[in-house]
């Protein structure tokens, strides 16, 4: 596993995927979001957690209940929990278990804890939202599009934006709603980073953006994306292929891309 720091951001990156955990010390708390993947890489964190950290007040942030976002939460359980409201959603809370135990039976994967999601979540996403923690200020955005649930959290003291599996370096765009939503998100996202110029943006998958302006034109050209992906033009598919090429693992971004068009052609939206 792959650990960067910024500061007081720690970013732990998973050998698979390139998922991104995130922990940041706060003062005299510590937020944690999406500890992830493996068993020794969530034990990993949570060694790092016990020793720079023992006393701090921890808080267990979840941007999205897809099951590689989730399962370090057990890890967890004594954290304040953040989390985006699924009790309307009882379709994602399945998908996730299924996912979960798939996963792990196919990879022969044993964990200390069967496949359960928090049962009481202290702090209940709904719509954007902030909270103080210590002297930070965190804003809560909800940005549907990949799934329904997601949520992304801006600490505006320490200029970091956790972007949830959104401004991936490693793969474009992955729809799970519906394209409309996912601009609007990719939209929100746009005018947060031009407005508060985050020194830190953290996406779910793939390396932090090296700069504003790396990431905003990202942002604009996943929006050219959105925007062509489903057309039959010879112009417009060179162009999507174009862009899938731009991103360093080409077969995940083309068997995304087939997801999206299978899903829109299904939702027709
Ligand atoms: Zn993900």
């Amino acid at each position: 596993m792959l650990r960067l720091q910024e500061g007081r951001v720690n970013i732990f990156q998973s050998r698979i995927f390139q998922t991104n955990s995130t922990v940041i010390d706060l003062g005299e708390s510590v937020l944690i979001c999406d500890p992830s993947w493996f068993p020794d890489e969530i034990k990993a964190i949570k060694s790092f957690v016990d020793e720079y950290f023992p006393n701090h007040k921890k808080y267990l942030f979840i941007t999205h209940f897809d099951f590689d976002h989730v399962w370090g939460w057990e890890s967890f359980k004594d954290a304040f929990i953040i989390a985006p409201d699924i009790s309307n959603f009882p379709e994602i809370q399945k998908k996730c278990l299924f996912d979960w135990h798939n996963w792990d039976s196919e990879h022969y994967i044993t964990r200390d804890y069967p496949p359960r999601l928090p049962e009481n979540i202290d702090f209940v996403l709904n719509s954007n939202c902030s909270l103080k923690i210590d002297e930070i200020l965190v804003h809560f955005y909800s940005v549907p599009g990949h799934t329904a649930d997601g949520f992304a959290a801006y600490l505006t003291g320490y200029k970091t934006l956790i972007a949830g599996d959104y401004l991936s370096t490693a793969e474009i765009p992955w729809i799970g709603t519906n394209s409309i939503e996912y601009r609007n998100s990719l939209l929100l996202f746009k005018e947060l980073i031009e407005y508060e110029h985050p020194k830190i943006i953290i996406p779910g998958h793939g390396m932090p953006d090296e700069t504003l302006i790396t990431c905003l034109q990202n942002i604009e050209q996943a929006l050219q994306y959105l925007h062509i992906f489903e057309s039959k033009a010879e112009k417009d598919k060179e162009a999507v292929m174009q862009y899938i090429s731009s991103f360093p693992f080409k077969k995940a971004s083309l068997d995304i891309h087939d997801m999206n068009q299978r899903l829109t052609n299904l939702t027709g939206a």
